[in-house]
């Protein structure tokens, strides 16, 4: 009889407790190259700005908590070596920018002189500072700015480069070479046999947390070979099928999160130690513990922020034992 696999997450609707998988902005990709258009945003009283500082953004928390500042409220944003239009706030109308501050901003008490502070980007999602539909513009704003900080020469000739499109690509003032914004991808996945699933522990993840397995597509790869290969190279076990289920932008400092599935055939579980300190199959009413907070060794699934929260979800929820119901 056909089995059922289980279906992508985010076909119909993104989940909302996802991180940065919302976002309130209008990109206006065809308008980036209009320079007097960006010029324009960039005078109007109404635009607002996303101050990023390395891995950092400032924010203004507490009840009203934010991180667009107008220009007045920010007076940093005038040493920032570049301002990088995002886009437009779908519900405001007003232009959203970041601004790339110099690393000299990034002393966290020269700003906790006011009511501001920088506060990493991690800390932000995982503790719920700013609305989740803030998440994704959040995550455009650091990965465009880390971007621009560490490619600010040409890979080509070394000479330096210029932001130009509104900060979607760099030019380089010798040679004309053109630079575009990179995402670099990871697969992050479930090994599924039956009734169980596979989890595994990173020496540095929180004590009795266990999560999906993941790793960097490498060049000349397709997503479902990675998905097979760090399965195999992590814990030593064999996949053939793999479904994407959904995916999830993760800007430390730039990667995009491809989640899948992928169907065991084989069961035996050998951990690479450089990268996993444990590896085990939870069984569907374990997976389900764990997302519950009940399980009975205390172990406990991932943050409901991070994609894997959400794959293992999936898992739970959607038996892939049953029949197909065409
Ligand atoms: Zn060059």
């Amino acid at each position: 009889m056909a089995r059922r696999f289980p279906t992508g997450f985010m076909e119909a609707a993104v989940p909302e407790g996802l991180g940065f998988a919302h976002s309130r902005l209008d990109r206006l990709a065809n308008r980036r190259g209009d320079d007097a258009f960006i010029s324009a945003c960039l005078a109007k009283a109404e635009a607002r700005f996303i101050l990023a500082a390395g891995d950092a953004l400032m924010i203004r928390p507490g009840a009203a908590a934010t991180a667009l500042f107008a220009r007045p409220e920010a007076p940093e944003i005038d040493q920032a070596s570049d301002l990088l239009f995002l886009g437009q706030d779908i519900a405001s109308g007003a232009p959203v920018f970041a601004a790339v501050l110099p690393t000299a901003t990034e002393n966290p008490e020269a700003a906790m002189a006011d009511d501001r502070a920088i506060i990493d980007l991690r800390a932000i999602a995982n503790q719920g500072m700013l609305p989740p539909g803030d998440l994704g513009m959040l995550a455009e704003a650091k990965a465009l700015s880390i971007w621009h900080r560490t490619h600010r020469h040409c890979s080509r000739c070394g000479a330096l480069s210029v932001a130009a499109t509104g900060g979607w690509k760099r030019v380089c003032t010798a040679c004309g070479g053109e630079h575009f914004p990179r995402t670099d991808p990871v697969v992050i996945m479930l090994a599924v046999d039956g009734d169980r699933c596979l989890l595994g522990r990173q020496p540095r993840f929180p004590p009795g947390m266990y999560s999906a397995l993941a790793g960097f597509l490498e060049p000349g790869e397709t997503v479902e070979d990675a998905v097979r290969r760090e399965i195999a190279e992590e814990a030593g076990i064999a996949c053939g099928a793999v479904r994407y289920l959904g995916s999830q932008p993760w800007p430390f400092p730039m990667s995009l999160m491809i989640g899948c599935i992928a169907e065991a055939t084989s069961t035996h579980i050998a951990i690479d130690q450089d990268e996993l300190e444990d590896a085990r199959w939870f069984t569907r009413a374990e997976a389900a513990a764990m997302i519950a907070g009940t399980h009975g060794e205390g172990l406990k699934a991932p943050h409901p922020v991070a994609i894997a929260h959400w794959l293992l979800r999936r898992f739970v929820d959607d038996d892939p034992c049953q029949p197909a119901d065409l």
